[in-house]
């Protein structure tokens, strides 16, 4: 029997309940095979970049894999070139939205101890403010 799926909005998107989700239902997902609006800007075969709908800076961009990772947890030793690609899209876009010189954060969370809410990964891009350290 197929597992009982129950949804709820969070951040303006949905987020399919822990232990009941599935690949195809996941909001990131749908953002990257463009099923759900996302404000995309920059993409390429296994990377796919879009504008946070709820940003906590001038400039909040969200990076993710094309292909599905839940947490930075299930990282596979296949996944290493993918997340060096990350970075290298994280400063190309951080040039683009002029925010190099001055500084910015990449940050990932992983679990939702951490905050995660959306549990296909993702590196906030984060600039055009001064940050305060250690993050709340
Ligand atoms: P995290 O809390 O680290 O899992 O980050 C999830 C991020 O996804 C939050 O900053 C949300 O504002 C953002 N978010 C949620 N729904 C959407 C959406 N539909 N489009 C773009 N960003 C979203
Ligand atoms: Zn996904």
């Amino acid at each position: 029997m197929s597992p009982v799926r129950r949804r709820r909005k969070i951040d303006g998107g949905d987020r399919i309940e822990e232990g009941v989700s599935k690949m195809g239902e996941c909001l990131f997902c749908g953002i990257v095979e463009e099923k759900i609006r996302g404000e995309i800007v920059y993409r390429d075969n296994s990377i796919v970049a879009f504008k946070d709908i709820n940003p906590k800076a001038p400039v909040h961009i969200l990076i993710v894999p094309a292909k599905h990772i839940s947490t930075l947890l299930d990282l596979q030793e296949e996944d290493k070139e993918i997340v060096g690609e990350i970075f290298a899209v994280a400063n190309r876009l951080a040039e683009q939205q002029g925010i190099s010189k001055d500084g910015y954060r990449v940050v990932a969370n992983c679990g939702a101890g951490a905050g995660q809410t959306v549990f296909h990964i993702h590196f906030h891009l984060l600039g055009g403010r001064n940050f305060s350290w250690p993050p709340g």
